[in-house]
């Protein structure tokens, strides 16, 4: 068994970890892939700027997705028609400062 919070192992019998108090889970969900850390790194008021802040991470080999505001998201409704709708663009967080400085520009303008 392995701890979730502190990667500690422990033996088959132990539930949960008394260091963290919490449950622990099976050592063989570890070999799951490397669990990607996604951050926000902008807000865009329309999938204008998104888009284009999308290509520029995608030419340059940074993955990334976004994410409109509630409502847009819940009435499947372009968040462009909504007034203060927003999109949010998330990137792995260890591309952070590679993205900041690509879309320094582009978070510039949209302000
Ligand atoms: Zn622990």
């Amino acid at each position: 068994m392995f701890c979730p919070e502190c990667k500690s192992e422990y033996l088959n019998h132990i539930k949960s970890c008394p260091d963290c108090n919490i449950s622990l889970v099976e050592t063989n969900t570890m070999s799951e892939p490397q669990k990607i850390n996604w951050i926000k790194i902008a807000e865009f008021s329309g999938t204008v700027y998104a888009e284009m802040a999308e290509n520029i991470l995608k030419d340059n080999d940074i993955p990334s997705y976004t994410k409109g505001d509630f409502l847009s998201t819940a009435y499947n409704i372009n968040a462009l028609t909504l007034p203060g709708g927003s999109v949010k663009l998330y990137i792995p967080e260890s591309f952070q400062a590679q993205a900041e400085d690509l879309l320094k520009n582009l978070i510039e303008e949209n302000e």
